[in-house]
This record gives C-alpha cells, structure tokens and sequence, in this order.
C-alpha cells in the first residue's frame, strides 16, 4: 500500500471517487493543507470495500463520492462505521451543491459535505479539522461511556468483575452448556479470619489482602474464566470445562492455597484462611441462581467443616431455593402437627466395654411427596425460618416422651437432643425446656443438649448465660462438632461444659491422618484435666474404636457401632447388643 512506503504521517485519508480528475485534485488539495496526510484511491465501490476490509487497515478520514459506476457511494458508510471504524468521519464530495442533499449525506451518517464546483485547499482543510474534532469528540464520548460501564460492572477495590456482571457470565455460560454440554463450575470462596485483620489491623490492611488475594487468583486463572468480588470478603469464580467431582477439588484446592500463602503487609505476616464451595454444571442442572446458591451453601459446609473445599454434591441444595423455601416449610409445620416427623436414635457407648451410656436423638421426615429431604438441610432451613421454636418445643415434647420408657428400663442411660444456636435467644427457652423434663418425669442429670463448637464461637457471653442456666437446672450442655471451628482449645476451660463431641470429619480420616491423630490426643489430655468426657462422634470401624481407645478417647458412636435407628427398635437393639457383651465385636 502506498502509504506504508511514506514517512510516518498524521493522518491516513481515503478517497473513493471514480473521476480521476477529481480524485487527484483532491488528493492534491489534502496535501496543501497544514497537516501530513497520507492518501490512499479507491477508484469503485468494490475497490473501497476491499481497502476497507483489508486487516489491520486504518483511516482517519473517508471521503466519498456518491456517484460511482458500481454503485452509490453512500451504500459504503455502514461497512465504513461497521467494519473499520465507528467514529470515522466521512466527508461526502458531490458534483452538485443542493442544501437537500447535504442534508441527506449527514442523515446518512456522514459527517461532512464538499461540493467539487466549489472545492479549494482552504475549504478542505477547514473540513478535515472539523472531522478531526468531531472524531475525538466521539472518541472522548466512546472512552467515558466505557468506563461508566466498566465501573459499573466492577469492583473498585480490586478491579474485579462485580456481582451483576459476574451473574451476566454465569447465565452465558449455562445457557452455553446447555446447548453444547461444555461443563463449568461455580466457585464461591470466602476468606477466613479476614474479620480479624480488619478489626485488629485497620482497613488499609483489609484492603491490600482483598486487593492480593484477588491478584493471586486471577494470575492462576485461564483467560476463559471469570473471576468476581462479590462483595465483603466474598470472591466467585465461573471455572470452564471442570466436568468432574474429583477435577473441581483438585484445582480449588490449588486456588485455595495460593490464597493461603503468608501475605507481608507492614512488617507483619498475615495468614488469612479461604473456604470453597463448587456447584457443577450440568451436574445440578443450568439454573444460574439455583448453581450459585448451592456453591454459597457448600461454601459454609466447608466453612464449618475440616475440608476446606467442598463440591455439591446434594441436589436437595437445588431444592431450597427461595422459591420453594415457604412451600416446604408449611409442608413441614403440617407434618408435625400429623406427627409424621420422627426422631431416630443413635446409641453411645464407652468403647472399652460397650457399656451404653445414652443416645442422641435425629430427626428424620419422609416427605409425603416431592423430594427427599436430608435432616441437616431440613434442619438449617427450619433455622432460617420463624418454625425454629415450635420445631425445637416439638422435638423435645417428642424425645422426652419417648424417653422416659428407655430410662425406666436402662437405667443410668442419657439423652442427647441438638438444638440450633439461634433457639437460646428466645426468652424462657432454659426454663421450657427444665419444665418439659419434670413434666415428663425424666432425671434433668440425665438430658444433655448439644449444641455446636460454632454456637459458642459467635456469642460467646449468651452462651455462657444459658449454659449456666441450664446447670442450675441440672441440665448438661455437650460441645458438638467439636474442632470443625477450629475454636482455641482455652475455650473449654472458660465454659462449664459437660461433654465434647469430636466432629467426625477427623474420625473419618482418622488411620490416615497423623494431624488428626495428634488433636485428638490433644484433646484426650486437656479433657482429662478439665474432668470432661470425649466422644468420638463417626467411628465406623472397629480399627478406629481401637485405636481411639488406645489414645484415650472412651466413648464412641457411629455407623460402626449402631446407625441411628427409629425408636421402636431401640429397646430391641439394646436387648441384643447386651446379650453379644462382653464379645469385643461391633455390631452390624
Ligand atoms: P450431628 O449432631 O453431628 O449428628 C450426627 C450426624 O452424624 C447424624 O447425621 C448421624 O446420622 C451421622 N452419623 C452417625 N454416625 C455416623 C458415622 O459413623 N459416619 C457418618 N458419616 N455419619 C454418622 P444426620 O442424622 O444426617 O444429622 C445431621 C445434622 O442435623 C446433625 O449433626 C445435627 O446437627 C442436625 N440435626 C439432626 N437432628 C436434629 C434435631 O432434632 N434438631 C436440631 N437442631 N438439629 C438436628
Ligand atoms: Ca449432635
Ligand atoms: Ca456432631
């Protein structure tokens, strides 16, 4: 092209004309003026649009004539605007000098208007200067606008997509996996301890660990996928082509180490934790808010749990959504006013001898239709609802009724009943509960409730007042979950409790993990010296009830030793695990 062969230039003008004449003239005219430009002809329609389209072409200025043998010259302003250049300015240069068609050539988005008759150097300068501002006030106009959008799509801090455009992608890209099957996967992952350093260490501190962490995973990321702030210490990741359980754990887990590497700020190291949680898509189906919803909910499972990541695997997650949140909930009120809500009951034991020392009540709902519900999300979305209280009043008003029997012929047996944290905050909940045990006659010595290690955690001082409480009435509290927090063991001594539940996520990896070996040991001395009972919650084999033993930890419950069972076969099942004592074999 001629003007690759020319110095460098200010402006690079196309003329498309079919006149010689006129065309020379012109370029000629460009050439007097006050600013370098170079000039590339066209001389037909078909020509200008192969210049056009010709890659990495570039033109500042376009000047057209409307009469051409192929065509009218007009019929190139969309290919110009479309396929070069939304703000190329383009000059219309006609033989005739009609006011109407001026008028028309604007209207058709070109910018200026020459008529040839009364063409001179001076008049096309001036017009060449005019396209030049018009130009960069449409660029100034395209760059503002951009950044509106930029900043209204992203998060200031970080620089990151925000919650909208993030929520944009992932309806994309399930559409796009619902039509093609590409598999993604939806992340949340939110920080652990970043409270702490924003309230010990100020929000400039907050600030840089948000604006590393963000760094670090977006460095770790492809370019196809989508990494967003959503908000506080929240970040969501849309993660392409992660068609497996096994593939979505491995790469979250590296993003989650990354995360956790030591960051340096001010002299001081900080180490902030992360929990993830993924939902798979199509595994849970295409619905964006439905895969975003599981990912939150896994995400806390991970938060309360020792896997810091944790991939849905549960499609009952999908089936609380706010939608059919209410349904469910009147559903289930009107379950328990037909007592068609039951509890199960898994017995504890001292695992020496098989002694059993009591038993833990489960809920259990077979819905009468729709999907099965799993107690635990049963459980937390009760807890989210105004159903809380008569869910808790029903289950001990069930519990301690159906106890009473098992007292009276076991003998030195307790019951366990889980309550949800946000139940203590109900006025004359210790005083209920005391007078539901006298009512139904049972020992208060002989009920503990459990209620878990994060309960204690988030309200520390409530918690204290009701275990106290409970004491003067000689009701037990029992830590459950315990470690799953990650609570400093000198909790235990500022709270008198009466027994600790190890989560049985370390009993589960128990034989292969040393990490989870040495807590409990740890626990097994600081209990013995605070005088307080462990058990061991999940033993599923008899290799880890021998194992726990031989560490110290003596009372056990689990798959390993009975299944929560439904209460008429507990007095059957204590009738023959006593007959199989003292045999050192675990039951079925
Ligand atoms: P949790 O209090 O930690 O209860 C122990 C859970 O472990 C039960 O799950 C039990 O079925 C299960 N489990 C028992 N032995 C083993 C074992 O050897 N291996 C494994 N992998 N699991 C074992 P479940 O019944 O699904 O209950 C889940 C959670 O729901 C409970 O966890 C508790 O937090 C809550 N929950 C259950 N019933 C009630 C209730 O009546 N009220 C309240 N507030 N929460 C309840
Ligand atoms: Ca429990
Ligand atoms: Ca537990």
């Amino acid at each position: 092209m001629e003007f690759l062969h020319n110095p460098p230039t200010d402006i690079h003008a196309l003329i498309v004309d079919d006149d010689d004449v006129d065309r020379e003239r012109l370029t000629r005219m460009l050439h007097h003026g006050p600013r370098r430009i170079s000039v590339v002809e066209a001389t037909s329609r078909a020509e200008a649009l192969q210049l056009i389209r010709r890659p990495a072409t570039h033109f500042d200025i376009v000047f057209l004539d409307f009469g051409l043998t192929d065509g009218d010259g007009r019929d190139l302003v969309p290919a110009i605007h479309q396929e070069l250049d939304p703000d190329c300015p383009i000059v219309a240069v006609t033989g005739n000098g009609d006011e109407q068609i001026a008028a028309a050539a604007i209207k058709s988005g070109m910018t200026e208007f020459l008529t040839k008759k009364a063409l001179s150097a001076e008049k096309v300068a001036a017009s060449v200067e005019e396209c030049m501002a018009w130009r960069k006030y449409r660029q100034d106009l395209r760059r503002a606008e951009a950044e509106l959008t930029h900043r209204s799509m992203h998060d200031p801090l970080t620089d990151l997509p925000n919650r909208s455009l993030f929520f944009d992608r992932l309806e994309q890209h399930c559409a796009r996996a619902r039509r093609s099957g590409d598999p993604v996967a939806v992340v949340m992952i939110d920080l652990d301890r970043f409270k702490e350093v924003n309230d010990s260490l100020g929000h400039a501190a907050g600030d840089m660990v948000l604006g590393m962490v963000a760094r670090r995973l977006r460095a770790n990321l492809r370019e196809v996928d989508t990494i967003a702030r959503l908000g506080g210490d929240e970040f969501a990741l849309i993660l392409q082509n992660i068609a497996t359980h096994e593939a979505a754990l491995q790469i979250v887990g590296k993003l989650i180490k990354l995360v956790e590497q030591p960051i340096l700020h001010d002299q001081r190291v900080l180490y902030v934790g992360a929990s993830a949680g993924v939902a798979l898509c199509p595994q849970l189906g295409y619905a964006p808010t439905a895969l975003l919803s599981a990912a939150d909910a896994t995400m806390y499972d991970a938060k309360r749990g020792i896997d810091k990541v944790v991939v849905a695997t549960d499609t009952l997650a999908l089936g609380l959504t706010a939608i059919d949140r209410p349904v469910l909930l009147d559903e289930f009120e009107a379950a328990m006013a037909a007592n068609e809500v039951d509890w199960h009951w898994q017995p504890k034991i001292d695992m020496r001898d098989g002694r059993i020392t009591g038993f833990e009540t489960l809920v259990r709902w077979n819905r009468a239709k729709g999907e099965p519900i799993s107690p635990e999300h049963l459980v937390r979305t009760v807890e989210q609802s105004p159903l809380l209280e008569t869910f808790t009043y029903h289950c001990l008003d069930r519990v301690l009724a159906e106890f009473a029997p098992i007292r009276s012929a076991v003998g030195d047996v307790t019951l366990a009943v889980n309550i949800s944290p946000r139940v203590l905050e109900r006025p004359g909940f210790v005083e209920r509960v005391a007078e539901k045990v006298r009512l139904n006659g049972i020992d208060p010595r002989s009920v503990t409730l459990e209620l878990t290690e994060t309960a204690l955690i988030n309200n520390p001082a409530q918690t204290r007042r009701v275990i106290e409480s409970l004491l003067a009435h000689h009701i037990q509290l029992s830590i459950d979950d315990f470690g799953a927090g990650f609570t400093s063991f000198g909790y235990l001594r500022e709270f008198p409790v009466g027994e600790i539940k190890i989560d049985r996520s370390f009993i589960a990896r128990f034989s292969e993990s040393r990490f989870d070996q040495s807590l409990v040991s740890s626990l097994v001395v600081l209990c013995e010296s605070l005088g307080i009972p462990l058990v061991a919650e999940g033993v599923e084999t008899l290799e880890t009830r021998q194992r726990l033993v031989a560490l110290g930890c003596h009372y056990g419950q689990g798959y390993g030793i009975c299944p929560p069972i439904p209460y008429a076969q507990v007095m059957p099942w204590i009738a023959k695990w006593y007959v199989s004592l003292p045999g050192k074999t675990l039951s079925a």
